[in-house]
């Protein structure tokens, strides 16, 4: 008699084989990398982009930027089919980085050079490095190059740390520069912590201003909260800033990360010592409850921070088999990776496709989904609890003990509304 292979892929059988991407990683599935170059110069006060590229991309390119919130035009160049034959890229780049710098307040002009500039081959020593007196900075973000839009904002914060960043000859001793576009409450609770140890926070990056890059070079000591800073930390580094990798998330992690603060900013061992202990304790006293125990949380997005909130999650009680993020593998990446498969994680994924994350849902089954866009819409139509992990959790607290009880509380509040959902598939298949 043929032996029954189960074909639903929930079955207990299929779980127990490890869980295997199957998806292409040189075409990630993301937006326009350059969007992320895009956020953090449109963003910086003074700084006129020019936008090197065809008009496809500027159409798309405008209209994200926009989206969320730019405030400002994007000057570019007419490139179309008929320009590019011609070999007039330069000249055009030229005549777009002056229209830019002829804008009111301007103060630095970033050239955004693009897959098609530089597939037509723009030229960087026949590019202007400055215009009456406005530095000119060069920032190339081809997506063959970057593959994401974390990757991009970390290219575009150094491309402009280069050429802002000094070193003084005395850094203001105790202080910290934060690395990472977090919520706002974030480095505050950061500083008070800071504060209580002798230290402070300096700056935050990306700033809103290029005073609030080069203070960065001020600081005693940068902080990576997020684990795509590769390029900006090398800036910082080489200006001779100390460097602090990791999070003060969740009980473990902001424990050891307040240590190793507390060391590369020099402050009193035993003031360091007293606030990691009191962090500790407050944290697992809201722990002990474990208000996510039983559930099954998949963790899947672009912005790179992935990690930090599954981090979270599994102190919180959650099983999170599989994790996915868009960013590649680093240095930077490989505590956390090491801490979640130390705790249970059979999957963490880089650059991820869509089609990883739907095999994930099929090998394992969800309480709920975090995800993109795409696969929060996926994980509804399943009746199964889903949100859109960058407009619903990238936008609360996640650090030390405050944010670690917002995002659990929140978190938790979501596993609750899975009866919300399974009426709402009952109501389609009905009207359906
Ligand atoms: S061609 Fe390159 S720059 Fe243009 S939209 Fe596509 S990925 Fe972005």
């Amino acid at each position: 008699m043929a032996e029954m292979i189960p074909l639903h892929p929930r079955d207990e059988t299929v779980r127990n084989e490890p869980f295997v991407a199957g998806s292409c990683k040189l075409h990630p599935q993301t937006m326009c990398p350059a969007f992320g170059a895009l956020r953090v110069l449109t963003r910086i006060e003074g700084a006129q982009p020019a936008m090197i590229t065809d008009t496809g991309c500027l159409y798309g390119l405008t209209f994200v930027s926009h989206f969320y919130a730019s405030r400002k035009s994007i000057i570019a160049p007419q490139l179309g089919t008929a320009e590019l034959s011609s070999g007039q890229v330069q000249e055009a780049a030229n005549a777009a980085i002056m229209a830019a710098s002829e804008e009111q307040n301007v103060s630095v002009i970033p050239v955004i050079s693009l897959c098609v500039a530089e597939t037509a081959g723009l030229s960087e020593e026949l590019l202007p490095t400055e215009i009456d007196g406005k530095p000119v900075v060069l920032v190339r973000v081809p997506a063959y190059a970057i593959h994401s839009h974390p990757e991009a904002k970390d290219i575009a914060l150094a491309a402009v740390m280069r050429r802002f960043v000094e070193r003084p000859e005395q850094p203001e001793p105790g202080t910290l520069a934060l690395l990472g576009e977090v919520f706002p409450a974030d480095p505050l609770l950061i500083d008070g912590v800071l504060r209580r140890m002798g230290g402070r926070v300096l700056t935050t990056l990306p700033g809103r201003h290029v005073d609030e890059l080069k203070l960065a070079g001020h600081a005693s000591a940068v902080a990576s909260l997020h684990p795509f800073y590769r390029e900006t930390i090398g800036v910082l580094r080489e200006q001779g800033v100390g460097v602090v990798s990791g999070a003060p998330i969740g009980v473990a992690g902001s424990a050891a990360w307040i240590r190793a603060v507390g060391a590369a900013l020099d402050l009193d061992e035993d003031t360091v010592e007293q606030v990691a202990q009191q962090e500790q304790t407050a944290a697992e006293g809201f722990l002990a409850t474990q208000p996510l125990k039983g559930a099954t949380i998949l963790v899947s997005g672009y912005e790179g921070n992935e990690m930090l909130y599954a981090r979270l999650l599994i102190e919180g009680g959650a099983h999170v088999p599989y994790i996915s993020t868009s960013i590649g593998p680093s240095m930077l990446t490989a505590a956390d990776e090491a801490w979640l498969k130390a705790h249970g994680t059979e999957a963490v994924i880089y650059r991820k496709a869509i089609e990883d994350d739907k095999a994930a849902m099929d090998h394992w089954t969800f309480d709920l989904v975090i995800g993109t866009t795409t696969l929060a819409a996926h994980a509804k139509e399943l009746g199964i609890p889903s949100v859109y992990y960058t407009n619903i959790l990238s936008v609360r607290p996640l650090f030390l003990t405050g944010g670690m009880i917002a995002s659990l509380s929140f978190v938790r509040d979501l596993l609750d509304r899975r009866p919300v959902y399974e009426r709402m598939v009952d109501f389609s298949r009905m009207i359906g």
